[in-house]
């Protein structure tokens, strides 16, 4: 196995390479995917440089555990690679999530096979150029192309992959169980989510109608962590609304590539399908549109583009299906609420946990409120603030397992322990 140091500079190698190629990779990504080139630029790619950084430098950091057993014995733990792995990653946060299961890997000295979403996967093979710049051996990163019910599913069957850490829709998570479980693999799943916000009447205004917005609408709501549903103290609530609907209906949605559209394109014609399929769930379940709801047809360039309005819905029940349902677009809902109990049966109602946001100048309710939510994030007074040596995942139907932090180098790996007599 190549040693942690030797890791360590192939791996900022690519950190400095990544950095080097921002734009080019910024624009491909934004191409690929349809999401606005400023957030590639902004998020996206440098995400997928710290992945790499907080990694390598990761490798240098490991330490094992002893435990004395006083009087009669040591045992110290050894933790070794698994070997082969997989990595598997959505369409939405391309090169970003690819590379956030990929660095951990590769640093805890592991080799992988890994599937970017065939939707999405020229910032993938761009990086495999990068890998070979960076002089990352042949074989320790394998990245193979092609659909998941082909590809994907040949990686998570195959005896020799140890364990299969991935990323995307609830319902393929299951998939992905069903056959690799029985295998005894190893298994992160990260999946779908249905986020709360929560907004109490004592929270700072100002920053949380921007955020709010922000959480709602980002990347064109295609980020699992979103916050799509959105409850609203009733003695702020019209006041709430009428400027988080003036806010909002600000929102530019236009051509990706220029330096002022705030919402890009959706990813694909039936990803398009299924949000404007909710839009139309929402009017049935007796929801009102309060802005948006509407396909945006643009000229030129993005004639053939998939557009849609943000759109914010009211006046539909906590536990319709709209409000249980992933739509992964640009799409919230807003409730009202009176109690922090009844905000909290709401909040947990869905058969997701994987983020919540709580805005509330209270600090004791914050806390409270964190201890008995069901999601494996929260985010008090912000929304995607986020610090990599964070336990990151989900509860219920968002997944299984935390990646970030050593949590991740440690879920590639093989814990042994020894126990020496005295
Ligand atoms: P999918 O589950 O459809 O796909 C995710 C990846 O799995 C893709 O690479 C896909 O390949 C592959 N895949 C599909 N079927 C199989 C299979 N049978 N075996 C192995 N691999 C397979 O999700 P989306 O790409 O549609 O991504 C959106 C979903 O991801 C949303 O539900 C979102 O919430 C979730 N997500 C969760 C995050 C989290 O951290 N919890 C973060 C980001 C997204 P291909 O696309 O090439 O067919």
């Amino acid at each position: 196995m190549t040693p942690a140091d030797e890791r360590f500079e192939i791996l900022m190698r690519l950190v400095g390479l990544i950095e080097r190629d921002l734009e080019s990779l910024a624009l491909a990504e934004s191409v690929d995917n349809g999401k606005t080139v400023a957030i590639a630029k902004r998020l996206d790619i440098p995400r997928a440089a710290s992945n790499f950084r907080f990694y390598a430098t990761a490798a240098m950091h490991t330490f094992d555990e002893s435990h004395e057993t006083t009087g009669q014995a040591i045992n110290y733990t050894l933790r070794h690679p698994l070997g082969v792995v997989g990595c598997i990653s959505p369409w939405n946060l391309p090169l970003y999530l690819f590379t956030w299961k990929i660095a951990p890997a590769i640093a805890a000295g592991c080799t992988v096979v890994a599937k970017p979403s065939e939707v999405t996967p020229m910032t993938a093979y761009l990086f495999s150029k990068l890998c070979i710049e960076a002089g990352l051996p042949a074989g320790v990163l394998n990245i193979v192309h092609g659909t998941g019910p082909k590809v994907g599913s040949a990686i998570v069957s195959h005896k020799d992959v140890k364990a299969i850490s991935f990323t995307g829709g609830t319902k393929t998570g299951e998939s992905i169980a069903r056959v690799a479980a029985p295998m005894f693999k190893k298994l992160s799943l990260e999946l779908g989510g249905k986020n709360p916000n929560i907004i109490f009447a004592d929270c700072n205004y100002d920053e949380m109608l921007a955020e709010t917005r922000r959480a709602a609408f980002a990347n064109q709501g295609e980020i699992c962590l979103c916050g799509s549903r959105i409850f609203v103290e009733r003695p702020i609530y019209e006041q709430f609304k009428r400027d988080f609907v003036e806010q909002v209906s600000t929102l530019k949605v236009g051509d990706p590539l220029e330096a002022d559209t705030d919402v890009g394109a959706i990813v694909s014609k039936q990803h398009f399908d299924k949000i404007m399929s909710y839009i139309e769930l929402a009017r049935a379940e007796g929801g009102t549109i309060l802005t948006g709801g509407e396909q945006v047809h643009l000229d030129g360039r993005c004639s053939d583009g998939w557009f849609v309005e943000p759109t914010i819905i009211e006046g539909l029940s906590y536990d319709c299906r709209t409000n249980q349902e992933e739509i992964f677009g640009p799409v919230a809902t807003i409730m009202p609420f009176d109690t922090e109990d009844e905000v909290l049966a709401y909040a947990n109602s869905v058969r997701y946990g994987l983020s919540s946001t709580i805005w509330t100048e209270n600090l004791s309710r914050a806390h409270r409120m964190a201890a008995k939510i069901e999601t494996g994030i929260v985010w008090i007074n912000c929304w995607l603030l986020r610090d990599l040596r964070t336990p990151f995942g989900g509860m219920k139907n968002s997944g299984v397992g935390r990646e970030g932090g050593f949590e991740a180098l440690k879920f590639f790996t093989e814990e042994k322990n020894v126990c020496v007599k005295l």
